[in-house]
Formats: C-alpha cells, sequence, structure tokens
C-alpha cells in the first residue's frame, strides 16, 4: 500500500515523464516522485523510431520545440549525466518526386529562416553521398547533415537515474486512477496502492491521457492509433555511413537499427495504422503484408539488388490531434496540474524540451526554454 507525500508527481514515464521528472529535480523542486502504471518498456517512446529530425516540424513552433531538444541528444553527458542519449548524427535526406517539389521548398526555407542547418539538394547529391540509393525517381531532395537517431531506451533510463540521483523517486507498476482536487488546488493522486498528497502534479501519460483529464473537465480532441516499425536485415550489408532517408515517394522512412548494423529500421507512415481502444493488445509475430510492404519497398530503394528480409518488428500507440501538433498546457482552474497530451507520433524529438518547459512552468510561472503557447488546448476551441 502505498501512502506517500511529494512536493511533486509526474505521472507516466515515457520521454516526456522523464524529463520532467529530471527537470523538476534539477530545479529544485523537493521530493519528486514519478509513478508508471507499467514497467519503462510500456510506452510509445520504448517503441519510438529514434528519428530526430527536423523536416517533420509542421510549423515554427514545433522547430522551436526540436531545435530546445537538440542539445540534450548532442549533449547528453554534460546537461543530464547519467547514462546517454545514443545520438547517432546519421544526416537525413528527403526524398521527393515532381509533385511534392514545392511543399519540400518551403519547407527547407521555413526551416532555414529559424536557423535550422538544411538545404534543397538534387538526385546527383543523394547519390554521392549516399551512393547505395536509387536516385533516378528522385526529383528534389532536402539534406538536414546534423540530424539522426538516438536511443529512446537509454535517454529515459538517464533521465530518471540522474533524477534519482536529485533526490527523486520512481514508482513502476503504480498506475495512477485519478487526480484530487481540493478548493481549485490539486491535492495529489490516488494510485490503484493508495493515495499520494502533493501541491503539483503534471500529467504525462501518452496515449492513455485522456481517462486522466476526462473526469477534471477537460476533453482531449485526440483520436489514438496504432502505428509500428519494422527490422530488416539488408545482404550484402549496407555502409555504417548511410544516412537516415525519408523517402516520400513510397512514403517510408529508414536507417541503421544501431551504428554498423546490418539490420535497417524501417517505418511505412500509415501503413499498418489502425484505430484502437486496447493501447496493450500486442501482436507477437510480424503482419505478413507489414513485413512484405517494408521489404518490397527498402528493396526498390537500393541502387543494387539486395537481399532484404524482416526481422522484428515494434508497435506503440499515437494519439493524434485535428492539426498534428501535441498539446502542452495547464488545467484552465485547477491550481498545479499541468499536462502534455496528443504526441501526434512525432515527439520523441521534442520531449527534452517538453519537460524542461513543463518543469520551468510549474516552478517559476513561465517556461524559458521555448515558446509553448501554440500548443494550447485553447486553440482548437478558436477554430483550428
Ligand atoms: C512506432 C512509433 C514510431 C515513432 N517514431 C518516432 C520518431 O522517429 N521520432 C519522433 O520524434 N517520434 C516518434 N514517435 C512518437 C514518439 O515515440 C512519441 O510521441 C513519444 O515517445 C511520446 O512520449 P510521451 O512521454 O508523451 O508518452 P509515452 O511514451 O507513451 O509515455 C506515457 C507513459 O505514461 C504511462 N501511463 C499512462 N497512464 C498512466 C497512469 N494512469 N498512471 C501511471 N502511468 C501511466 C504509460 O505506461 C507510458 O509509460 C513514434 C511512435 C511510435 C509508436
Amino acid at each position: 500500500m502505498v501512502n506517500h507525500t511529494a512536493d511533486a508527481v509526474v505521472v507516466g514515464a515515457g520521454i516526456a515523464g522523464a524529463a520532467t521528472f529530471f527537470q523538476l529535480a534539477s530545479l529544485g523542486a523537493g521530493r519528486v516522485l514519478l509513478l508508471e502504471r507499467a514497467d519503462l518498456r510500456s510506452s510509445a517512446t520504448s517503441g519510438t523510431g529514434g528519428f530526430i529530425q527536423f523536416h517533420f516540424c509542421r510549423d515554427a513552433a514545433e522547430t522551436r520545440l526540436t531545435q530546445a531538444s537538440l542539445p540534450y541528444f548532442e549533449r547528453w553527458d554534460e546537461l543530464v549525466g547519467a547514462g546517454n542519449s545514443g545520438f547517432v548524427r546519421s544526416g537525413y535526406f528527403r526524398l521527393e518526386p515532381e509533385r511534392r517539389a514545392d511543399g519540400l521548398r518551403e519547407r527547407v526555407a521555413m526551416l532555414q529562416s529559424l536557423g535550422v542547418e538544411t538545404s534543397v539538394v538534387g538526385a546527383d547529391d543523394v547519390a554521392r553521398l549516399a551512393p547505395e540509393i536509387r536516385t533516378d525517381d528522385v526529383v528534389v531532395a532536402a539534406w538536414e547533415p546534423d540530424s539522426g537517431y538516438a536511443d529512446a531506451d537509454t535517454m529515459v533510463a538517464g533521465f530518471i537515474a540522474a533524477g534519482q540521483r536529485l533526490g527523486g523517486e520512481i514508482l513502476t507498476g503504480t498506475p495512477v486512477t485519478n487526480v484530487r482536487s481540493a478548493g481549485g488546488r490539486v491535492t495529489g493522486v490516488v494510485t490503484r496502492d493508495g493515495a499520494i498528497d502533493a501541491p503539483l502534479v503534471v500529467l504525462t501519460a501518452g496515449a492513455w491521457s485522456s481517462g486522466l483529464l476526462a473526469p477534471l473537465g477537460v476533453a482531449l480532441p485526440v483520436e489514438v492509433w496504432m502505428t509500428q516499425w519494422l527490422g530488416v536485415e539488408v545482404e550484402p550489408a549496407l555502409p555504417a555511413t548511410l544516412p537516415t532517408i525519408g523517402d516520400g515517394i513510397s512514403g517510408s522512412y529508414f536507417r541503421a537499427m544501431r551504428p554498423g548494423s546490418a539490420e535497417l529500421l524501417v517505418g511505412l507512415g500509415g501503413v499498418g495504422r489502425r484505430e484502437t481502444t486496447d493501447l496493450d493488445a500486442l501482436e507477437e509475430s510480424i503482419p505478413e503484408h507489414l513485413g512484405a510492404t517494408a521489404r518490397d519497398r527498402v528493396a526498390a530503394r537500393l541502387a543494387t539488388p539486395r537481399t532484404v528480409r524482416p526481422t522484428v518488428w515494434r508497435s506503440g500507440p499515437v494519439a493524434q490531434t485535428p492539426d498534428a501538433l501535441p498539446i502542452i498546457d495547464r488545467h484552465p482552474t485547477l491550481e498545479g496540474l499541468y499536462f502534455t497530451a496528443g504526441d501526434c507520433g512525432t515527439s520523441f524529438k521534442t520531449g527534452p524540451a517538453i519537460g524542461r518547459a513543463l518543469a520551468e512552468w510549474a516552478l517559476s510561472g513561465r517556461p524559458e526554454v521555448a515558446d509553448i503557447t501554440p500548443f494550447s488546448l485553447a486553440r482548437f476551441a478558436s477554430g483550428v
């Protein structure tokens, strides 16, 4: 039976919750408690593709949030100090056909105006830097030399270890069933094992957030899907220098599973996406059509014939908002309750800054790391 008091409670140990836990502890929030309903492998974060790139940023606000997160991927030791980010600066090519050339140029111009290192390049540039990639159908591409991929599991473990060093505590296998309040203030949470008193509660429960916020009068405009990535083994192996590829022509993206690995991690965009109400219903074996699609798309993008064989797959939930941007907010009337939700399947790359922003907001009344006002829930009420 849990019977605790804490100065701050964080609910959910994905990237947003682990980052918030660490940041609250490092900003002097006092006794910080991180509650996870299951284990550290149960989150969307643990199943993430781990791609860190700017091309998917929909607007300036999301770009700035990604820029604010980048130092955590690149300078983890200095900023967090426990574990590592596993960041690999592979570079990223986004390949597009003629019909999407204008859109790509606009996206690159938007990113450049905000200081992101990216440029519009041609098929010959792709062929020069990645000769293993077939480019005869590529009309235009974007190049991001500083982008790459990171290791979600080591980052979550690192944030948690660093928070624990600062006096924070984590309880796994501890689902929060509801948030308590009195007199217009948050007073704590109720877990399956008992109540915990706390004047500050941050909900970072990912696709599970609606169930916690609805009883507090907050309706999240989200649809929940399951999506996935697959691992494929490529023979003969591709070189360790292969950049990350966003193949806008087939709607796929892939990268080395880990540096030097003969396996690629492949995302298939909307293929295999399915709406769900059971976020824990995992299929064990690779669905045949997904394995075949991953195999065929990767094989078709390679310059010379290679054998491509599906090996593993991983699926996880995405909570999609109407404008495909996340929600980062506080409760409109209850003092002391902050939350992020509606991850839109792209919030691993922004998770470190989301955690920092929530901690700064909760402790000093103002997020400093980035402007998060564009992510308020109220934007939907005003007709977005
Ligand atoms: C297959 C896949 C590939 C992806 N690829 C990328 C990518 O390449 N790049 C990118 O930027 N993003 C990607 N994403 C999206 C990214 O992984 C998520 O946006 C991000 O990890 C969400 O983090 P989170 O901390 O908000 O939520 P989560 O990681 O889902 O964490 C929420 C946690 O809260 C816990 N929880 C829920 N309810 C409760 C409760 N009542 N009590 C206690 N704990 C609770 C859950 O168990 C979970 O651990 C991908 C997502 C998927 C599924």
